[in-house]
């Protein structure tokens, strides 16, 4: 089965001219699209916000068109803060998200006036403490524990994770949140990721809107937003298909309608904080097939690596492969394609079935978009590719350059004896 791409073999070679390979590629037209379909499909609801999971893509230039739909910034570090406010996305347009927080970056958290979204209890003294008041507006993270079914076989595991509360810690939170001045009050879950069915939202929305129902019973707190977080997923793998947030944000609203609208709490504001499903399949790493190696196995050696796309290499996880240009072609060859990171676990595929590979083929790794460069590392003093636009016209722009050995040096700048290695590029 194939999935299709979003740029063509002679457009692709047309950007390699001008920015050589490796490079991140991400598609303007599908991006709207899918910004525009996330709007309508919560649309019923009038104070829907998406926060868009900064750490999926943290790019600007993407993150400056989600501001065009009303997107705001979901922000769980210090520099994922700091890029949220230089797009001027700050107040209640910040979630801020994160855990085994340190004080800094709750201090600006709070200086942006960043809605908190508060992962333990005891935070709540600290965030006061730091701040010298908590803000008005705060959320509070639920962890159910225990496991979490869905009917397609999808299974997480909250009772394993280190995030949020206990369902009794969560009442204590909002009755210490109410003591202490905070006036609108947000509810928070994250429970499963990458989820590949449009059953996730509908299930977690029906969880936290019965709970809002008995948060104000015990504690008297109503709540102005709840919040379904990530974990939409999307189809890695060809046989999969893809979520549709139209059903997904219908779904919601029966849920919506049944159990919030007859208790009086129709004004919930619902948010999301999608990540993957924004940018995940808008992005793809394009790369060279460099060299060839027929050993016990046939290796296709690419000139990237897992710096530029870690998920393969770290959970195994599938990225479908379309070699440009060969397209419907049989997929007559068995390859591992690699990088040339000295670890065996830089493969991009392993036994992976595709047409004949020449050298100069251009590969298509799908669904880089998310996760894909904003993991990256430096192992192996290999550097980090460039960022490209390709824009609804055909025109393409860079969006973050390619890293220059004096990037991978820089943080020997304050040794003047080290100075050689700035002198190339
Ligand atoms: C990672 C993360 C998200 C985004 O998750 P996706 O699976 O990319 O949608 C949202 N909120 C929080 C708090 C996260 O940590």
């Amino acid at each position: 089965m194939e999935k299709p791409v979003f740029v063509t073999r002679e457009k692709a070679e047309e950007i390699a001219k001008k920015y050589p390979t490796p490079f991140i590629l991400y598609d303007e037209k599908g991006l709207r699209e899918n910004l525009e379909a996330i709007k309508n499909a919560f649309s019923w609801n009038k104070g829907y916000k998406e926060y868009f999971a900064v750490k999926a893509c943290p790019n600007p230039f993407l993150i400056r068109i989600m501001k065009e739909y009303g997107f705001g910034c979901d922000c769980s570090s210090y520099t994922e803060l700091m890029l949220s406010k230089e797009l001027g996305i700050i107040g209640s347009d910040i979630m801020f998200s994160s855990n085994d927080t340190p004080d800094e970056d709750y201090i600006l958290a709070g200086k942006l006036g960043a809605t908190i979204n508060v992962d333990d209890i005891t935070h709540i003294d600290r965030i006061e403490e730091l701040l010298g008041h908590l803000p008005k507006k705060m959320s509070v993270r639920f962890n159910p524990g225990g496991l979490f079914q869905l009917s397609n076989g999808i299974m997480d595991n909250p009772g394993d994770s280190k995030y949020g509360m206990t369902e009794e810690q969560l009442y204590e939170a909002y009755e210490m949140l109410k003591d202490r001045g905070v006036e609108e009050f947000g509810l928070h879950a994250f429970l499963a990721s990458n989820t590949v069915t449009n059953e996730y939202y509908p299930k977690l929305a029906g969880i936290l809107f019965d709970l809002a129902i008995k948060i104000r019973e015990k504690t008297g707190v109503k709540l102005s937003f709840i919040n379904l977080s990530g974990g939409v997923g999307i189809p890695y793998r060809p046989d999969q298909s893809a979520n549709d947030i139209g059903i997904i944000g219908k779904e919601v609203q029966k849920k919506f309608e049944e159990i919030l609208i007859p208790e009086d709490m129709g004004d919930i504001s619902l948010y999301t904080e999608m990540g993957r499903f924004v940018t995940g399949p808008i992005g793809a790493l394009v790369t060279r097939a460099i060299h060839e190696k027929h050993i016990y196995k046939e290796y296709i050696g690419v000139d990237a690596c897992a710096v530029n796309l870690m998920r393969p290499a770290m959970y195994g996880a599938y990225h479908h492969i379309t070699v440009l240009g060969k397209e419907g072609k049989a997929l007559t060859e068995k390859y591992d394609i690699t990088g040339s990171l000295c670890e065996n676990n830089d493969k991009f595929a392993i036994d992976r079935l595709l047409p004949k590979v020449d050298m100069g083929d251009l590969l298509f790794i799908h669904d880089a978009g998310a996760h894909g460069y904003a993991m990256g590392y430096n192992y192996n003093g290999k550097l980090k590719c460039a960022e490209i636009l390709l824009r609804e016209d055909g025109s393409y722009d860079l969006i973050r350059r390619a890293e220059a050995p004096k990037d991978y040096f820089a943080t020997f700048d304050c040794f003047p004896e080290f100075s050689g290695l700035f002198k190339d590029k």
